[in-house]
């Protein structure tokens, strides 16, 4: 893959994927870290005087306009960030991103409104992702790939568009790699996976190909009641993927096989009801129960205080730790502690840590921990696991040659 000093960019107009997907309550950044990791990338090139076009997309809008998935705070934040203007396109191929695209002087940056706002991004059909690559290739002369959160996407500005310019590998994308290489090629052990976060059926499958390489794999947040309930155990009405059931059967016997340990909750948070994570209201009927006796009707929202201090122990001497996804729902205080509690088990441990998921990344900077105490923290979630899983990531693969 060739890095981006492989390309000559002065006065050239270079194209940046980045992933600036970041999550916004009421028009506000939450959480910036995403575009912190890809700032560089373009500080780089401004200096070295392109003219940056970057694009990302935000959220999931059905490939048309819808103003609550602007990119237009983001510029605001990436301008501050960068220390300097950044020129909003209010379209993403229109007379808006022709127009800005063609003002910018050497060493200037521009953003493109939502990539997702054109149903050619995202489609399935190759001639109608193609076309839209097509209009994107016209703004633009090189092609730089620096959106991580994205590399797992068969879209246009992550895998059709690079075969349209010449390419390079950011320095994000660059960096995950390296990391994902370290977890994946001559593990330090004992390596321990923790999975949590509400997408169970996004991450059950990395499981089979980690059954051959971890040596523990501690079990948390949503996906855990899929594995409460093939236990035996009534879950309530806890998040539950009833079809997972023989799946999850399949790889305790497999860990039971090749001795990976799988470790579940021992106790679960529960309330009869979601909490507002926006009011942060009290939960009036909060609860910590056992594994075994969830009651109907409630959901499990969290691991109890046992589990946090057990999955700490499993974690005490790791050598390397991947951990995607939230143990509960950490938006809301009272079902954070779980969260905090792995967090905090990566901090003391001597090994090399890595967090990967965009909502793991936010709670590690939202519960106040410092970012440096890890060995890394990744930008993508999905992307990391099908990585880890041993796929072929669309948005890689179109940045070689
Ligand atoms: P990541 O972005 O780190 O990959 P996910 O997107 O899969 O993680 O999941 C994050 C979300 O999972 C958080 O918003 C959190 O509230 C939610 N979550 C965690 N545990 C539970 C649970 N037991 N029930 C419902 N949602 C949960
Ligand atoms: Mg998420």
């Amino acid at each position: 893959m060739k890095t981006i000093e492989d390309l000559d960019v002065a006065g050239r107009r270079v194209f940046v994927r980045a992933d600036l997907n970041v999550p916004l309550s009421d028009g506000t950044i939450t959480d910036d870290g995403r575009i912190r990791a890809v700032a560089p990338t373009i500080a780089k090139l401004v200096e070295r005087g392109a003219r940056v076009v970057v694009a990302s997309h935000l959220g999931r809008p059905k490939g048309e306009p819808d103003p609550q998935f602007s990119l237009a705070p983001v510029a605001a934040r990436l301008g501050e960030i960068l220390g300097r203007p950044v020129a909003f396109a209010t379209d993403t191929v229109g007379e808006s991103a022709k127009a800005t695209v063609a003002a910018l002087a050497d060493g200037e940056v521009t953003l493109l409104e939502n990539l997702r706002f054109n149903a050619g991004e995202t489609s399935k059909d190759d001639a109608e992702r193609g076309a839209f690559a097509d209009e994107l290739a016209g703004l633009a002369d090189l092609y730089v790939g620096d959106g991580f959160g994205a590399v797992h996407r068969k879209h246009a500005s992550v895998f059709d568009l690079p075969a349209r310019l010449p390419h390079a590998v950011g320095d994000l994308i660059a960096t995950e790699v390296g990391v994902l290489k370290r977890l994946t090629e001559e593990v330090e052990r004992p390596y321990v996976v923790v999975l949590g976060g509400s997408k169970v059926s996004d991450k059950v499958g990395v499981i089979d190909n980690l059954l051959g390489k971890a040596d523990r794999i501690l079990i948390g947040g949503g996906m855990a009641f899929t594995f409460l309930k093939a236990k035996g155990y009534e879950v309530g009405s806890s998040l539950l993927q009833e079809d997972q059931i023989p799946t999850v059967l399949d790889y305790l016997k497999r860990g039971e096989e090749n001795g990976v340990e799988f470790v579940l909750p021992v106790d679960v948070a529960v309330s009869g009801s979601f909490p507002d994570v926006r009011t942060q209201a009290p939960v009036e009927d909060f609860a910590v129960v056992a594994d075994d006796a969830i009651p109907a009707g409630t959901l499990g929202l969290d691991i109890g205080p046992r589990s946090g201090a057990l999955f700490a122990e499993k974690l005490a001497d790791a050598k390397t730790v991947f951990w995607n996804g939230p143990m509960g729902v950490f938006e809301h205080p009272a079902f954070a502690d779980g969260t905090r509690a792995v967090t905090q088990a990566l901090i003391d441990s001597d090994g090399f840590t890595v967090v990967g998921g965009g909502d793991s990344a936010a709670a590690v900077r939202i519960l106040g921990f410092d970012e440096t105490k890890f060995g890394h923290i990744s930008t993508g979630g999905g992307a990391s696991l099908e990585y880890l899983e041993g796929k072929t990531l669309p948005g890689l693969a179109a940045l070689e040659g």
